[in-house]
């Protein structure tokens, strides 16, 4: 579905079968259509920015976990290739309505919502929306469009701009960590409904059921089921405080004294519901009241940076600033990496001229700052709307800023973590989990290694990754509770009538990750390899607290463990894919347009 918000027009369009076998769908589709109609240097907050909206041949069934939708577009935080997931009832009305892809064009002059029902669009004034919280605003379009409706908005945050903004749906799914809300914001999209007719067609829906049951109750039977279902991801707070990998001020530490105040027993204690994405058997989404006795939805990745990360150490007021995010439509993780920089910043003297004096552990500080930067209603507010990386260009103090490519590095530290720091570095939207989880292995696995095998396994972790973003589900009941593999080929092939095994779909991932890379490549005008390194502060600043006091990252060992990481993908010593590999993947296309930036090997 193809929707030009400058006309107020839309089309559908059929797009070519082999896309659907080289890519998947998701994430893969969204990267080769940015790359085919998204023009060269486009202004990622101007018309000609693509924000696409897409689901992958498992979304949206009936199955483990697979109520998500992919966002993306060219970042206006990073410069480069930007996505995320969004758990929403979306992409079951999507695949209701028998569209892939939503492709947003143009830019609209007044705020609108775009409805789709069926596969017809209407562009909805959104004038009386305008403005309004994330919250209030699906509420009001759930009232006009029906409980189930599948609804994506934005809030304050991405109609401003802020460069963190995330598009967020039924109030604590949000997606788009670099800056897709503020794409949708500039394209004046406050929200879109989708309401399918029809139902997904299948290639054998009986055993696609029977294998999907069979998924959903191997689920429920594994052995960290019911402690999954106590915490959720929240778990992870003692485990890092215990492993040192628990971000603490800005980075500089790995433990935190008054991490109990924050965990996941406290959490427990504090529960009141349980939430998550639609179809999912193992909810994730812990909501508790925040210190003013609102609901909030916790985990890990929030509450270490909105709490460990700025000294915080009162669950309740980690969840009232978590809560505003969410409202606000903003990322919460960059919102933590951005204060805690901001802390850090203040106190060696960088914001002077911005009448900055900040604390850890100031809540009521950090309150008003989250207020001016969704509004950039200030000079320091309007500064840290553009997150640590881009501020820091403006006021000075880029060492402090803990960010890849622009993107703030997501809740593990990495002093002693060099395969985490790896995967952070080499993530295609800049410092996210999403695309490499190594640290549970590799505090088990020789830690304090540079070698070979662990550029492998951060690459054979972003290959299956990178699948689940591609397919589009959620990953974690693999991750989490251990799901085999070996149900999504079936699933695939049930879906579909395409035969995958997970070397195919190895392959696609690889296709998919070097077809990024050459976006970014083309994007950037360039590349270095400095843009794989991960944050200074790990190689210079030693820890100082805990077991693991004295540890940092060497700089000539990352070097090393980043040549093995090029050489395994075959990519070259800048890292940028080879003619062999492009040839390989089936991504000779790109060939033309990189030769133009780069001297390919
Ligand atoms: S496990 Fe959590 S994030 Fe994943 S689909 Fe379920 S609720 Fe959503």
């Amino acid at each position: 579905m193809w929707v030009d918000l400058s006309r107020q027009e839309w089309k559908t369009v059929k797009y070519p079968a082999e896309w659907a076998l080289m890519y998947v769908g998701g994430r893969g589709l969204a990267a080769r259509l940015l790359w085919e109609y998204m023009p060269v240097g486009a202004d990622p907050l101007g018309p000609e920015n693509l924000l696409i909206m897409a689901v992958g041949p498992l979304s949206g069934l009936p199955g483990p976990s697979t109520g998500k939708l992919q966002v993306a577009a060219k970042s206006p935080l990073t410069g480069g290739y930007g996505d995320g997931n969004v758990g929403t009832y979306m992409s079951i009305e999507m695949r209701k309505a028998g569209i892939d892809a939503i492709v947003f064009s143009g830019a609209s002059r007044q705020p609108v919502t775009v409805v789709v029902e069926g596969n017809r669009v209407s562009f909805e004034p959104a004038d009386d929306l305008w403005g309004l919280d994330t919250w209030t605003t699906e509420e009001r379009l759930r009232k006009r469009y029906g409980r189930f409706a599948g609804i994506v908005e934005i809030g304050p945050a991405g109609e401003n701009l802020v460069k963190f903004a995330t598009i967020i749906s039924q109030e604590g799914r949000s997606g788009g960590r670099p800056g897709i809300g503020a794409v949708m914001g500039s394209k004046k999209l406050k929200a879109v409904v989708v309401r399918g007719s029809s139902k997904a067609d299948l290639y054998d829906e009986r055993s696609y059921n029977s294998q999907a049951a069979k998924a959903l109750v191997e689920i429920k039977g594994r052995p960290g089921y019911p402690f999954w279902m106590r915490q959720g991801t929240m778990a992870t707070i003692d485990w890092a405080q215990e492993t040192s990998v628990l971000p603490a001020y800005n980075f500089n530490e790995g433990v935190f004294d008054e991490f109990k105040g924050i965990d996941g027993f406290t959490m427990e204690s504090m529960k009141i519901e349980q939430r998550g994405c639609p179809n999912c058997n193992m909810q994730c989404g812990n909501v508790v009241l925040d210190s003013t006795g609102v609901k909030s939805e916790l985990d890990y990745e929030n509450v270490a940076l909105l709490g460990s990360n700025l000294g915080i150490g009162k669950l309740a007021d980690v969840a009232f600033l978590n809560r505003l995010a969410d409202q606000f439509g903003m990322d919460t993780e960059s919102l933590g990496t951005t204060l805690s920089w901001a802390v850090e910043a203040s106190q060696e003297g960088f914001l002077k001229g911005y009448g900055a004096s900040l604390e850890w552990g100031d809540v009521k500080a950090f309150t008003e700052l989250t207020k001016e930067i969704v509004n950039r209603s200030t000079l320091l507010g309007d500064l840290l709307a553009e997150a640590s990386s881009g501020a820091c260009r403006r006021a000075g103090g880029c060492e402090l800023s803990m960010d890849v490519k622009g993107l703030g590095v997501s809740a593990y530290d990495c002093h002693a973590a060099p395969g985490m720091a790896l995967s952070f570095a080499t993530s295609p939207i800049g410092a996210h989990h999403k695309d490499a989880w190594v640290i549970s292995w590799e505090v088990q696995h020789d830690r304090f290694s540079y070698g070979r095998e662990k550029a492998a396994k951060v690459i054979e972790l972003q290959r299956i990754r990178g699948m689940f973003e591609s397919f589009t589900t959620c990953r974690l009941p693999w991750v989490e509770v251990g799901l085999s593999l070996d149900h999504y080929p079936l699933l695939l092939y049930y879906a579909t009538g395409v035969k995958y095994t997970w070397d195919d779909l190895y392959a696609v991932a690889d296709r998919t990750y070097a077809l990024i890379r050459a976006l970014w490549v083309r994007e950037k005008g360039g590349w270095s390899r400095d843009y794989d390194m991960p944050p200074v502060k790990w190689f210079k600043k030693p820890l100082t607290k805990g077991p693991l006091a004295g540890a940092k990252l060497d700089y000539d060992k990352y070097n090393q463990l980043l040549d093995h990481y090029y050489e395994l993908r075959g990519w070259d010593r800048n890292g940028v894919p080879t003619r062999d590999t492009l040839h390989r993947l089936g991504l000779d296309f790109v060939i033309p347009t990189l030769e133009k930036y780069v001297k390919l090997s």
